[in-house]
């Protein structure tokens, strides 16, 4: 069963293992039965970020840098043979970013 927060309207935090459509739980601290629903992340993504708990986050970002590094020039390239270079500097100047 997935793991909610949840929030009384005390200001409690509290989170309750329960079925998707089962009712709310009353707050443990003070048994108010008015609490919301803290939407931090889906189950799903839940695990997708325990399955890559290995890599860190800085190195997922410097792989993506890696990435835009590489297609960058690439994607300007063709741009500049289509359109010239003129047009690409005047409305995609982002692609003359340098990664380096
Ligand atoms: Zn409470």
């Amino acid at each position: 069963m997935p793991l909610y927060d949840y929030r009384c309207q005390n200001g409690h935090q509290f989170e309750a293992r329960h079925g998707f459509n089962d009712p709310a739980p009353a707050c443990p601290e003070c048994g108010e039965a008015n609490v919301q629903r803290i939407i931090t992340t889906a189950p799903a993504a839940h695990q997708g970020m325990a399955a890559g708990a290995g890599s860190s986050g800085a190195a997922s970002k410097d792989q993506l840098r890696d990435k835009w590094a590489e297609e960058t020039p690439k994607l300007r390239e063709k741009l500049v043979s289509k359109l010239g270079e003129d047009t690409v500097n005047k409305y995609a100047p982002s692609l003359n970013t340098k990664y380096d």
